[in-house]
């Protein structure tokens, strides 16, 4: 797998692609086979599949513990745990929900599942998410719920948003999926807010192939959220909550979680490793800064953000085309930010400057199980072919762009 001796060697120029495989920005990590099967036989043998089964009491207890707080609420995804929670705490006959544009792609959709508008806020060019200063904008009469969404590196403004929804007397609730094995000042996240909400996705740090979900130290609201995943039935079989549906977590699920949860110390380690060499092959690269990780926070180092500087020679879009043609499926980071979208709902219509400015410049290169350092080096060498090589490339990118016009 030489790097390129010419740029006609490039894939996006009909040369031969750098991999064979796809090599993706999603985690993709796997436990143990056999430990997943050991964790399933129990719920094998015992005939039960779902229904609050024992992995799933035994995953909600670890997971409890792992986040230091009184109760774990499990779904059958992130969407849903996200969904309900909001709909269990926005405040009643209110309309919008204060959530940052920059970000999940689907966090409107899901807002728009709750009937709530989108009242899109801007983020710290710092952070790259939203904090005290640029949700306090956008609280009015109508704000139902604030929404505090940690970015992919590091978090967003937790104590400042804490602060505010209590001087607004507004539930605060956390979207905390990327920064699930962190701590705050030595506190784990998971109990800040009124709630925390995470996702057991496979593209997560900790994966379920799906699941999800919610941690509290607020028994009220943990009693609501398991009624509320359970059709909102209580053990009478009456409703005894309104908005219920089935998002149970089942039990093969959790046990895919559970052996997750078993290798979690050994993943962080190669992420660890997988992220240092980025950092050691990119520090020579001009243009291109790695978006560094607070080592303070005990992060997971699940994703890899850099920035395109304006030394940069390319735009980012033709970087990640060119990127793209080798499989390497690197991708820009969380763009259009969700207020540049069509919204098939109601919103909240704003300006956002500094989303629109930041949504240009990130880019998330392959990270994750199926990535090898030895392929980071190789990407990393193809950039600096790129870099060094920009000028003609960009003449020919041209040329081929005129040609299919
Ligand atoms: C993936 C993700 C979700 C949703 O989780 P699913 O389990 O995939 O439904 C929510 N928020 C963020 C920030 C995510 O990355």
């Amino acid at each position: 797998m030489a790097i390129k001796s010419n740029i006609e060697e490039l894939a996006i120029f009909g040369g031969a692609r750098m991999f064979a495989t796809p090599k993706p920005t999603s985690n993709l990590v796997r436990p143990d086979f056999d430990k997943f099967l050991d964790y399933s036989r129990t719920f094998f043998d015992r005939h039960q599949y779902t229904d609050d089964g024992p992995l799933v009491k035994q995953l909600e207890q670890r997971l409890a513990a792992f986040h230091q707080t009184k109760f774990c609420i499990a779904f059958c995804s992130g969407f849903w745990a996200l969904a309900l929670a909001i709909k269990a705490l926005a405040i009643e006959g209110r309309t919008e929900i204060v959530m940052p544009s920059f970000t999940y792609r689907r966090m409107a959709d899901i807002a728009a599942w709750t009937r709530l508008k989108p009242h899109f806020c801007d983020v710290e060019e710092t952070t790259l998410a939203n904090s005290a200063a640029t949700v306090r904008p956008c609280i009015n009469k109508n704000t139902a719920l604030i929404l505090g969404v940690h970015p992919i590196v590091n978090f967003c403004d937790i104590d400042g948003l804490v602060e505010l929804a209590g001087e607004k007397n507004i539930p605060l609730l956390f979207d905390s999926v990327e920064s699930v094995y962190e701590s705050s000042a030595g506190r784990k996240i998971g109990s800040f807010g009124a709630a925390e909400i995470f996702s057991l996705g496979a593209s997560k740090l900790v994966n379920g192939f799906e699941g999800g979900y919610i941690t509290t130290n607020d028994a009220q609201l943990a009693q609501r959220l398991s009624l509320m995943r359970n059709f909102g039935l209580d053990v009478q079989g009456d409703v005894a909550v309104p908005g219920g549906l089935n998002a149970r977590l089942n039990e093969i699920h959790a046990a895919m979680a559970l052996a997750g949860l078993d290798d979690l110390e050994d993943q962080v380690a190669r992420n660890r490793e997988r992220y240092l060499t980025y950092q050691r092959l990119l520090a020579p690269l001009k243009g291109i800064r790695l978006y560094e990780f607070d080592e303070s926070h005990h992060p997971g180092y699940k994703n890899i953000v850099i920035e395109v500087l304006d030394d940069w020679p390319l735009s980012r879009a033709d970087t990640v085309s060119i990127l793209n043609a080798e499989m390497i499926l690197a991708r820009a980071y969380y763009t259009p930010p969700l207020h540049r979208k069509r919204m098939a709902y109601p919103h909240v219509p704003v300006e956002l400057p500094v989303t629109d400015r930041l949504a240009e410049r990130f880019i998330l290169p392959p990270c994750g199980h199926l990535v090898s350092n030895e392929d980071i080096a190789d990407i990393v060498g193809l950039m600096s072919f790129i870099s060094s090589n920009a000028a003609s490339i960009k003449a020919r990118l041209q040329q081929q762009g005129a040609q299919q016009q």
